[in-house]
């Protein structure tokens, strides 16, 4: 079974794919952390990201990994951990310039295709598009950009992983937003056969109920 996710960030993409895989026991793939570690790799190797062809070659160089169960993820990039340092706001603004590429996204969705095969619950923006058309099941979350951005806000204080205020994580979000849907290679966008959710005022447990009778209906069909 392969259950697709997309969404604007701050959706609630990931705390209901982790919840989603969870409760069906399978692989939880969140395919922004990839082009966040490709980011945190462009980085480090100090590469100007408008060299298309160095930054690609890069991606298909290095080596992602993704560890442990859907609540306690962990991102490896050629074997270091690096589940923190790819939630900076550096690389969050990174990772929306380096994945416009189309030979990062080529190498990505490779590799998102072989992890999630088997079956998994996969987050992004192009999983029910692009990565996985075929998928069982494809939701489109969203959210109102308000919303979306005092959620990330939160996280990021429990996380303390960004110093952003409130207005500055919203503004940031609807310029991430807009590049991740004008890019011609892959943009966000609903597919025609995605179940949408608007879980603006809902709770996470109102989405999950959700979701999860649209799953049991699937299998039921099958
Ligand atoms: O989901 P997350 O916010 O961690 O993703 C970081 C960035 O990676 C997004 O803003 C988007 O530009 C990019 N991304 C993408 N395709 C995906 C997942 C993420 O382009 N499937």
């Amino acid at each position: 079974m392969i259950i697709a996710i997309d969404g604007p960030s701050g959706s609630g993409k990931s705390t209901l794919g982790r919840m989603l895989a969870r409760a069906l026991n399978l692989l939880y793939i969140d395919t922004g952390s990839m082009y966040r570690a490709v980011a945190l790799a462009v980085i480090e190797a100090h590469i100007d990201p408008t060299d298309t062809e160095v930054v690609t070659g890069l991606a298909d160089r290095i080596e992602i990994d993704l560890v442990g169960d859907p609540d306690s993820l962990s991102v490896l990039l050629n074997g270091r951990d690096v589940t923190e340092e790819i939630r900076t706001e550096r690389v969050t603004a990174m990772s929306s310039i380096v994945s416009t590429i189309p030979g990062v996204r080529r190498a990505m969705v490779e590799r998102q295709r072989t992890m999630g095969r088997r079956g998994a619950v996969l987050n992004g923006r192009d999983i029910g598009t692009v990565v996985f058309p075929d998928a069982d099941i494809k939701f489109f979350l969203t959210a109102v950009p308000e919303e979306r951005a005092e959620r990330r806000f939160k996280e990021d204080q429990m996380t303390s992983s960004s110093s952003a205020t409130l207005a500055e994580t919203l503004a940031e979000m609807i310029v991430r937003d807009q590049r991740d849907s004008t890019r011609t290679d892959s943009p966000l966008k609903v597919a025609g056969d995605a179940i949408v959710i608007d879980s603006t005022g809902k709770t996470i447990d109102e989405v999950f109920q959700i979701m999860m009778e649209r799953v049991s209906n699937v299998h039921r069909h099958h």
